[in-house]
């Protein structure tokens, strides 16, 4: 039996890194009840344990009292205006996600993005509102982005597909969406999260588009000249990575295909890793079986 209950502790260890990151979504802001159906809220929760899980930043816990006290400033996703909630409490390793629905503009099926703050108080205070105790947010030039969530809102008109499965012909893909916005809210294409800008070259002669992003990660992942789309805030369309063992075009081009789905790639990861994210490593995982075969060689030794 020590075999089996080895493997099932490997597996465990597995599916939940040490220092993943919580996702907690907030629905209060949710007017017209696009997520009232708990179906779609597994499906933004599964996209947030995702992300979560591959995520082991160590996020400082904004707890406001005293003269410590503060705003979160997001945009509000059933009018897409500006909100905010005073002296939210964020608990250490934990984003907040303010989701909700409305009948987005144009061809948009999804939008995200970090929210800004106002406060006052001890400096360790503000410290922690600009960086959730991230050093490199707070340093010239940032390297890292600390934020304390945001918010992000879906097409109240689009033909989705809810299920943890496969899309069909003709449904846009929830999960994938969720994915690529959740990727947003966590600064990935977004000018005002400067360390994200500080990558994004405007002026590139080597891409089509002028606009070439320089994170060393991505760039090694890419093997070679990684160009972004004009506004620097996707991949360039078309992009290609690998999403496990697969080819997949990235997530966070500007684009998905109806009928199908997208997961986060390499790539992906890559930018969230230049921009300051403490991305799980993928050799980590061969490390931890590594490990996990030798401790099983030992205990059946015995
Ligand atoms: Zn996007």
């Amino acid at each position: 039996m020590l075999p089996g209950l080895a493997a099932g502790l490997l597996l465990i260890l597995a599916g939940s890194p040490a220092g993943a990151l919580t996702l907690q979504f907030d629905y209060s802001f949710d007017a017209l009840g696009f997520f009232d159906d708990q179906a779609r809220r597994d499906r933004l929760e599964a996209a947030g344990n995702l992300i979560g899980g591959l995520l082991l930043d160590d996020l400082d816990a904004i707890t406001p009292g005293g003269v410590n006290s503060w705003n979160a400033v997001f945009f509000d996703p059933a009018t897409g205006l500006q909100t905010s909630v005073a002296d939210l409490v964020v608990p250490a390793d934990t984003l907040i996600v303010y989701a909700g629905g409305r009948d987005l503009p144009g061809t948009a099926i999804g939008e995200g993005g970090p929210g800004g703050f106002s406060g006052g108080g001890f400096q360790s205070f503000l410290d922690t509102l600009n960086s959730r105790g991230e050093p490199g947010a707070l340093a010239n030039p940032e390297t890292d982005f600390g934020p304390w969530g945001g918010s992000i809102t879906f097409d109240t008109l689009t033909t989705w597909n809810f299920d943890a499965g496969l899309p069909g012909a003709g449904e846009n893909d929830f999960l994938s969406v969720a994915l690529h916005e959740l990727t947003h809210l966590l600064g990935f294409g977004i000018p005002i999260v400067d360390s994200w800008q500080n990558l994004v070259d405007a002026a590139s002669a080597s891409c089509a588009t002028g606009t070439e992003f320089l994170g060393a990660n991505a760039i090694a992942e890419n093997a070679g000249t990684l160009c972004l789309e004009t506004d620097g805030g996707h991949w360039e369309e078309g992009t290609q990575s690998v999403a496990g063992p697969s080819p997949q075009e990235a997530a966070l081009d500007p684009t998905l295909t109806v009928g199908t789905r997208k997961l986060l790639t390499d790539l992906d990861l890559a930018g969230l890793q230049d921009m300051g994210w403490v991305v799980v490593p993928e050799p980590a995982t061969l490390a931890l079986l590594a490990l996990g075969t030798a401790w099983l060689g030992a205990r059946r030794r015995r």
